[in-house]
């Protein structure tokens, strides 16, 4: 999936907007519709904020009863620069790509695609499938002496898990309190899926060199005093050593975060470069069947890029 629906160029990274210390900005979600009856909520790229660490785009989606809807049906599509991470609290998506993976991603599970220099794939609501799709879908910017690696797919079913009192937590990627995760990543970073009970509250240790985010999947918390709902996510700034997690009713999250992503990026359609030229050259590879290869099994055509914008790509400072 992820079809950002911006024809504009885009500009990410840079260290200029990372505050030196804590925040709380409350970040409210663009709705978008993908393919199939998926309608996702955007909180990454935001106006008010674009990246948290490598992480550089987040949707979540669902719960949606997709009982008697095709659900996720997204074709075909390229991506050059990036890792997608695909996420789910209920339901499955079959991931397809163009090194012949074939996968189907469950709850707590970790499907994560490394494009490096070029890869396509699809992902769909399987047949028959269950009920409710509930999950989200995030990318992460690669550093520069990463981004032309040969594409791979992994997928773990086994992550590590934490527990404490009323705290359930799974290490999608990096690690949190010496819990490490075996997806690959290539700069200093963390995701983490959190389980809290119903009138729980904890803290949770941070790196005070990482900026972080969190996103409420489900239920009602507070995080760092801050009530967030379903969809919402909040930025934290930077120089935390701890944060203070509270279940105002059984609840899920999303914890987010990084080091600040230095280099400056281009971010158009599905590509992350760093020029202009270099987006232009791998959408004419992507519209001419060069370079990403073929997806096999997807019952419909790959999705077309959109026209290059009439403004040239270019990198500049980080905007909010
Ligand atoms: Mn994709």
């Amino acid at each position: 999936m992820n079809e950002p629906d911006q024809t504009a160029a885009a500009v990410r990274g840079g260290r200029q907007d990372v505050p030196a210390g804590p925040v709380r900005e409350l970040l409210a979600p663009r709705e978008t519709a993908l393919g199939g009856s998926t309608v996702v909520r955007r909180l990454l790229p935001n106006l008010g904020r674009r990246m948290v660490g490598a992480w550089c785009f987040v949707d979540h989606y669902g719960p949606d009863d997709i009982a008697d809807e095709p659900g996720m049906q997204v074709p075909p599509h390229p991506h050059i620069g990036l890792q997608t991470v695909s996420w789910l609290h209920q339901g499955e998506v079959l991931h397809r790509d163009s090194l012949g993976s074939l996968q189907t991603v469950r709850p707590r599970e970790l499907g994560l695609m490394t494009s490096g220099r070029g890869i396509s794939h699809s992902e769909e609501s399987p047949r028959p499938h269950a009920r409710f799709l509930h999950g989200a879908q995030l990318w992460v910017a690669l550093p520069e002496v990463h981004r032309h690696t040969a594409p791979a797919f992994e997928h773990h079913a086994q992550l590590p898990e934490i527990n404490a009192a009323g705290l359930h937590g799974t290490v999608i990627l990096g690690d949190l309190d010496g819990a490490t995760s075996p997806g690959t990543i290539h700069t200093p970073l963390v995701g983490v899926d959190l389980t809290l009970r119903e009138g729980s509250s904890t803290r949770l240790p941070l790196e005070p060199d990482f900026e972080y985010a969190v996103l409420t999947m489900s239920g009602l918390t507070e995080v760092d005093g801050v009530r967030l709902e379903p969809g919402s996510m909040l930025y934290l700034g930077s120089g935390r050593r701890e944060l203070p997690l509270r279940a105002l009713a059984d609840g899920s999250l999303l914890l987010l975060g990084g080091e600040p992503f230095e280099e400056k990026l281009v971010m158009w359609w599905n590509f992350i470069g760093r020029s202009g030229e270099e987006i232009v050259r791998a959408r004419e590879d992507w519209m001419t069947g060069t370079r990403f290869g073929t997806v096999h099994g997807y019952d419909g055509i790959p999705t077309p890029a959109p026209q290059v914008p009439t403004t040239p790509l270019k990198t500049r400072d980080r905007i909010r």
